[in-house]
């Protein structure tokens, strides 16, 4: 198998607030100037790199928003998130834990640090994606899927190197328990200092990854500091990291949808049309009711 080369080494992009909760770098699309099509099906990453947040009585996050045509999906590294939706699904997303929610045809929902979080303050560190979902798919009924930190597999790699937690898609012979509309892999490599993974995707899937914690060497010779953000382009299949340091490693590649985006705000569609729609029916309540 060929070795899949760096693109691009994106260093965090200046940060800013969404809500008043979430702490972001936004590396997808903006940190390298890219369009929504060029890691598709990942259409936006916003990473709130380790922040402390002071104590708080007021929780802080982001009030009712819709979405549709899309997946958010949430990783909590540090701090607590809560969560409601106007399908009536709430949650905490804990440390280690990962929250899918399936926007699609239409939902509500609110995101906030968690109460008790909120009170104490303390480091928060979280990724958000948003995974769009086939054409045909975009209209499906909505859907939630907390995945737990028992409910996430590992692989133990060889050598006392680490695990590799799998999400979605597949590690080795280890599947994830998220069910996606399309091909997609999320995975985080915990890796103890010196210890090495490889990994192996179609070279036309989309792949990047987020270094968490630590700093990796990728490649065998490319070093990447924490908070930084690698794309890789689309000419090979594999690819290697190494801990510099005990690490975590953020990895995503997804069969790239190949289909026609439209986008605007929290509604990421096919067509212009399908826009105007989504904004009429959000306009006329059809998202359900969340207070
Ligand atoms: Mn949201």
């Amino acid at each position: 198998m060929k070795t899949r080369s760096i693109e691009v080494i994106v260093p965090p992009p200046a940060p800013h607030y969404v809500g008043d909760g979430f702490r972001v770098h936004n590396f997808i699309p903006s940190g390298y100037h890219l369009d929504m099509q060029r890691m598709t099906p990942f259409i936006m990453m916003d990473y709130n790199a380790k922040f402390i947040f002071p104590p708080s009585e007021h929780p802080k996050g982001v009030g009712v928003h819709p979405h549709r045509g899309f997946e958010t999906v949430t990783l909590a590294y540090k701090g607590k998130v809560a969560h409601h939706d106007s399908a009536g699904n709430s949650g905490i997303i804990g440390e280690g834990e990962v929250q899918w929610m399936t926007a699609a045809s239409g939902i509500l929902h609110k995101e906030y640090h968690e109460e008790a979080f909120s009170k104490t303050g303390g480091e928060f560190q979280m990724v958000q994606l948003w995974v769009n979902l086939p054409a045909k798919d975009k209209m499906s009924k909505p859907k939630y899927q907390g995945l737990t930190r028992e409910s996430i597999s590992k692989f133990n790699l060889p050598d006392n190197a680490g695990v590799v937690e799998v999400i979605a898609g597949q590690y080795k012979e280890v599947k994830g328990a998220a069910s996606t509309f399309s091909p997609v892999h999320l995975q985080n490599a915990k890796l103890n200092k010196g210890g090495k993974a490889d990994f192996h995707f179609p070279s036309h899937y989309n792949t990047a990854l987020l270094v968490i914690e630590g700093s990796i060497k990728v490649n065998e010779n490319e070093a990447v500091e924490t908070d930084h953000f690698v794309l890789f382009e689309n000419d090979g299949e594999s690819f290697t990291i190494e801990a510099l340091e005990n690490a975590v490693v953020l990895v995503l590649s997804g069969e790239p949808l190949n289909e026609p985006i439209a986008a605007q705000g929290p509604f990421v569609m096919n067509t212009r049309q399908e826009i105007v729609q989504a904004i009429d029916d959000y306009n006329q309540g059809k998202f359900g009711y969340l207070d």
